[in-house]
């Protein structure tokens, strides 16, 4: 399939009315690290830590994961210095691990999962901050807290990063030059957190798998209801461009990598209303860069806001006309 796409692979995303859109990869295991150099990615906009938990029967040594997370910066140096964002353990709910005691929880959706876990019981997550931290060798690190609620959760996770940061010194290795911290948006709540917060936290990126289970409040693991409420819904559209809106107000780059970025009609609707940077699995950057490329986004803006304007509950119809159109 990535063959279908060589020809663009070196090319950037720009659309028909010439806006420029970065597609980065989503990453999580080393076999993932050859499509660096052949999808034609810009860097990994979110590398999954949780997987390196999840395939292994024990969870893994400090010197295991300064090995992995060393291959991954290396290689991503190796393909032209691309960017990773590592996002710290991002476990519970649909991600169990074998070697931990299941919490029997009603709803684990909703429940102990993530950066909860990682604030509740820091030892894992401070093993990985330290791995992070050696494996970079002094190298630019962008780390992303997973499933961040509120402002404090972030606060809280971030001080972790830093103290992590003085024991790594204190033991006597080098730490990164530069460390940029962000975080996850995948709980409305998050989207109407003060502007101080956008302010403080260095990028935002949309985790629209989770934000859209909570957004409908239909649990993206049930059969029955998953696929239920469009992601091209004018209601979910709406208050995704509300966080276009107050990101670009505070300056906060912001993303989305949730897996609708790499669906060719969702991606070009996600851009139309704003969202840039667009991070999926890495056979779906041809597909949508290609499809980027034949589609002038400002009408297509104009578009999903005529359908709005009409009262369709879903622009997706709309949408789909007009590139039958657009040809
Ligand atoms: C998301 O929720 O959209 C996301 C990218 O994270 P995950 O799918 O790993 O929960
Ligand atoms: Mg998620």
């Amino acid at each position: 399939a990535q063959e279908r796409y060589a020809s663009i692979r070196q090319k950037p995303a720009i659309s028909q009315c010439g806006k420029r859109i970065s597609l980065y990869m989503n990453a999580g295991l080393l076999a993932d690290l050859p499509s660096l150099e052949n999808s034609g990615a810009e860097g990994v906009g979110l590398f999954r830590t949780e997987l390196q938990f999840l395939v292994r029967n024990k969870m893994p040594s400090r010197t295991e994961l300064v090995a992995v997370y060393k291959r991954v910066i290396e290689a991503a140096e190796a393909a032209g210095d691309k960017p990773v964002i590592f996002r710290t353990l991002d476990i519970g709910s649909d991600k169990v691990l074998p070697y931990m005691k299941p919490t029997d929880e009603p709803n684990p959706a909703l429940g102990w999962r993530a950066i909860r876990v990682g604030l509740d019981r820091p030892g894992v997550m401070r093993m990985q901050l330290q791995a992070l931290l050696r494996a970079s060798e002094g190298r630019p690190l962008t780390l992303m807290f997973p499933f961040v609620a509120q402002w404090e959760e972030f606060r809280a996770a971030r001080a972790e990063v830093d103290k992590a940061m003085a024991i790594e010194r204190k033991l006597g290795h080098v730490v990164p030059e530069k460390i940029s911290v962000g975080t996850m948006l995948e709980t409305p709540s998050l989207a109407y957190a003060s502007n101080k917060f956008f302010e403080e936290v260095e990028f935002v990126s949309i985790g629209g798998n989770d934000l859209k289970q909570f957004f409908f409040a239909a649990d993206r693991e049930n059969e029955r209801v998953r696929r239920r409420y469009d992601t091209l819904n004018v209601s979910f559209l709406t208050f995704l461009e509300q966080i276009v809106q107050r990101c670009s107000a505070t300056g906060t780059p912001l993303s989305f990598c949730g897996e609708d970025a790499g669906r060719p009609i969702e991606a070009i609707c996600l851009a139309a209303i704003g969202l840039h940077r667009l991070s999926m699995r890495p056979a779906s950057i041809g597909p949508v860069k290609s499809l980027i490329m034949r589609t002038d986004l400002d009408a297509l803006y104009d578009v999903i806001c005529d359908a709005r304007e009409r009262g369709e509950q879903s622009v997706r119809g709309a949408v789909m006309d007009f590139m039958r159109w657009q040809g």
